[in-house]
């Protein structure tokens, strides 16, 4: 798969990482100019592999193989602080507007993509709030888990 480059200084390197997770995200931003600079920000000190706009088109920020500041505090299981162990995906989204249908099928590509890449098992396919329930709402209620499902790219309804 192809990816336009956005460059973001936001993560720390690694080179023999076992990803185990996705982690979904919304922007919660009024735009998608706003969102890629805050994913850029040194102050704001957050970044995400991928961001997808509202017209579909996949951005890569940070390499699968490098750990993104996307989860933050967070915990699954047995496992905490899932930074280390995951891909972080953001949507353009304002976090109260329908995700776009040229959006959501991106972004299945994209998981469809790196499951096989990772060989990644659906059921760690989450979203923020799940990794983080007290802290996050993202992607929210707006987010369709049960076409993902149904895509076999996710156990969550
Ligand atoms: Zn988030």
């Amino acid at each position: 798969m192809k990816f336009t480059k956005i460059k973001s200084k936001n993560f720390d390197i690694q080179t023999n990482r076992t990803i185990k997770y996705i982690i979904i995200h919304y922007t919660g931003m009024k735009n998608q100019k706003l969102a890629i600079k805050r994913l850029q920000s040194k102050v704001a000190k957050v970044s995400s592999h991928y961001v997808i706009s509202k017209k579909g088109t996949i951005f890569q920020m940070v390499k699968d193989e490098n750990i993104a500041w996307h989860a933050g505090k967070s915990r699954w299981n047995k496992d905490i602080n899932l930074n280390s162990k995951s891909i972080g995906i953001e949507l353009v989204n304002n976090g109260h507007e329908k995700f776009p249908k040229k959006q959501i099928e991106k972004l299945c590509l994209l998981i469809k993509y790196l499951k096989n890449k990772h060989k990644l098992n659906k059921k760690y396919v989450l979203g923020h709030s799940h990794i983080a329930p007290d802290r996050k709402i993202d992607p929210g209620a707006l987010f369709p888990w049960s076409f993902l499902a149904k895509k076999g790219l996710s156990n969550l309804y």
